[in-house]
C-alpha cells in the first residue's frame, strides 16, 4: 500500500493493517540513546523497591513486590476468534495480562511506578536519608521519608490510566501530586485519584493540552517533577522491562522464541511510550523471532499516522477528519509521540486500526469464553488476528521467510488494563450491543 492510499484508508475509518517499510529484521538497536543497560538498571532499581512495595500494598505479596503480570493461555477465546474471523489461528493464543498489574490496574503501572521510585530514589540519595543502595529500601514507608518527599511535586499529563499510576504511587509515598486529566478522562479515575489526596486538574481540551499545561506549570517550580508521557526515558525503560519477565514465563510454560517457531504480539498504541517500551525490550530479548503489531482505534490512529507520514508529532488525527474520540480512553490520543516514532523506525513490524463496535465485541467476547474483564483499549489486540489471512500480512510472511513455520507461531495479545474499572462501568461495557460483524 503506497502512503497515499494508508492515508484514504485512514481517512475513510475502515480497520486496515499497514506494513512498516523500514522495519529491519536485523536491527541491532546498538545506535540508540537507550542502552540495554538502562532496561537492566531499571530492572535492578524495581527489585530493590520490591521489599518496600510488598509491605505498602498487600496485594504485591504474590509476585514478592515485584509489579508483573500473569501470561494466561486463553484456548477458548481462541476458538470464539476463529469463529467470528472464519479462518485457524496456528498455535497457541496468550494474554498477556497487564490488566492485573498491581497498584495501576494498567500498564501504565509499569512505566509510571518506576519513574516516580526512581525520583524519589534520587531525592533520598541526595538529602542522604538513604546512604546507598545497598540498604533496606522498606524505609521509604518511614515517617520522616514521607516528610522529605513532602517537599516535592510530581506532576504528570493524562487520558487517566498515567494518572492514576502516578498519584497512587506518588500520593503514598508522601509526595504532593497534581494530574491535568484530559477531556476523555473517565469520572471514576479523577474521583478515586482526589481521594487518595491527588490534585486532578481538569481540562476541557485534548490529551495534549493537558500535558503542556503540566509540564509549563511544572517548569516554574523548582521542587517539582514532570512526567513526560511523550519524551520520558525513564517511562520507556520502565515499560521495557516486561521482556525479560516474558522471557521467563514462556519458557517456563514451555514455549519457544526462535527461527522455527516465530512469536507474534500485539499490543495497544495511544502516545507510543508503553508498546514501544515493551517492543523494544521484546527485540532485545527475542531479536528477528518476535513480530510486534501496533494496534490503535480507527478514530485515533496517531502513530500510524505518524509513522506512515514521517511526520510523527507535527501530524494529528484532527488534520486528517478524525475526531480522536473512542470508547478506548487510554487510547484516546491525537498525536504521538516522536521519540517513540522514531525509535519504532527498525523494531515494528506494523500497526493494525480497530473499530469501536469490535472493541466491546472482543472484551464481551473474552469475558465469556475465559471469564476475564479487560477495559475496551486492552481488547483492541484482539484484531491482530483478523488480519493473518490478508494479502498484506502474506506479503509480511513472504519477505521475511516465516510461511513455512507461520503455523509453528505463537501469538500474545496485550491486555493493557481493567482490574480497577468499577462493577457498574463494567457492566455497561459488557452489556454494550455491538453489531455482528
Ligand atoms: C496508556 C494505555 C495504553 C497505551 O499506552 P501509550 O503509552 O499511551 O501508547 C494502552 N492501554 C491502556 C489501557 C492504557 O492506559
Amino acid at each position: 500500500m503506497t502512503n497515499n492510499q494508508t492515508l484514504t484508508q485512514l481517512q475513510s475509518q475502515k480497520e486496515l493493517i499497514w506494513l512498516n517499510p523500514d522495519y529491519q529484521k536485523s536491527s541491532t538497536q546498538k545506535n540508540h540513546e537507550i542502552s540495554v543497560d538502562k532496561i537492566e538498571e531499571a530492572r535492578q532499581r524495581l527489585i530493590r523497591f520490591a521489599p518496600y512495595l510488598q509491605e505498602q500494598f498487600p496485594e504485591l505479596m504474590k509476585t514478592q513486590g515485584l509489579i508483573e503480570s500473569p501470561l494466561t493461555p486463553i484456548p477458548q477465546m481462541k476458538k470464539e476468534l476463529q469463529n467470528i474471523f472464519g479462518g485457524k489461528i496456528d498455535g497457541q493464543l496468550f494474554l498477556k495480562e497487564d490488566n492485573q498489574l498491581a497498584i495501576a490496574g494498567s500498564v501504565k503501572g509499569r512505566g509510571g511506578i518506576y519513574e516516580v521510585l526512581k525520583v524519589a530514589e534520587e531525592i533520598a540519595l541526595k538529602h542522604e536519608l538513604l546512604v546507598n543502595i545497598d540498604q533496606d529500601y522498606r524505609l521509604f514507608g518511614s515517617e520522616q521519608m514521607n516528610n522529605l518527599l513532602s517537599q516535592y511535586t510530581i506532576q504528570v499529563g493524562s487520558t487517566g490510566n498515567l494518572g492514576l499510576s502516578i498519584g497512587m504511587m506518588s500520593a503514598q509515598l508522601g509526595f504532593q501530586v497534581i494530574v491535568h486529566m484530559s477531556a476523555d478522562a473517565k469520572a471514576w479515575k479523577k474521583d478515586l485519584l482526589r481521594r487518595k489526596g491527588v490534585t486532578v486538574v481538569e481540562y476541557k481540551d485534548d490529551y495534549s493540552k493537558a500535558v503542556s499545561a503540566g509540564r509549563q506549570e511544572s517548569d516554574a517550580n523548582p521542587k517539582s517533577h514532570f512526567i513526560d508521557d511523550e519524551n520520558s526515558i525513564d517511562l520507556f525503560v520502565g515499560y521495557a522491562t516486561a521482556a525479560n519477565y516474558l522471557k521467563q514465563q514462556l519458557h517456563s510454560q514451555n514455549i519457544e522464541v526462535n527461527a522455527q517457531t516465530p512469536l507474534f504480539v500485539y499490543i495497544p498504541c495511544g502516545v507510543g511510550g508503553a508498546p514501544g517500551g515493551i517492543t523494544f525490550g521484546l527485540k532485545e530479548a527475542f531479536g528477528p523471532h518476535v513480530h510486534c503489531f501496533f494496534v490503535e482505534p480507527t478514530n485515533a490512529p496517531c502513530m500510524l499516522l505518524g509513522m506512515s507520514t514521517n511526520q510523527h508529532d507535527k501530524i494529528a488525527v484532527t488534520d486528517i477528519g478524525l475526531t480522536g474520540q473512542t470508547a478506548a480512553d487510554g487510547l484516546a490520543v491525537g498525536r504521538p509521540s516522536s521519540f517513540i516514532g522514531q525509535m519504532m523506525k527498525p523494531l515494528l513490524s506494523g500497526s493494525f486500526t480497530i473499530s469501536e463496535k469490535h472493541l466491546f465485541l472482543f472484551l464481551q467476547t473474552l469475558y465469556k469464553s475465559e471469564n476475564i474483564f479487560i477495559e475496551p483499549s486492552a481488547a483492541a489486540g484482539f484484531n491482530g488476528l483478523r488480519f493473518h489471512s490478508s494479502d498484506t500480512f502474506q506479503t509480511y510472511l513472504r519477505k521475511h521467510q516465516l510461511t513455512e513455520t507461520v503455523a509453528q507461531s505463537n501469538h500474545i495479545v496485550w491486555a493493557t488494563g481493567g482490574r480497577l474499572v468499577p462493577q457498574k462501568e463494567r457492566e455497561q461495557m459488557l452489556q454494550f450491543s455491538p453489531e455482528p460483524i
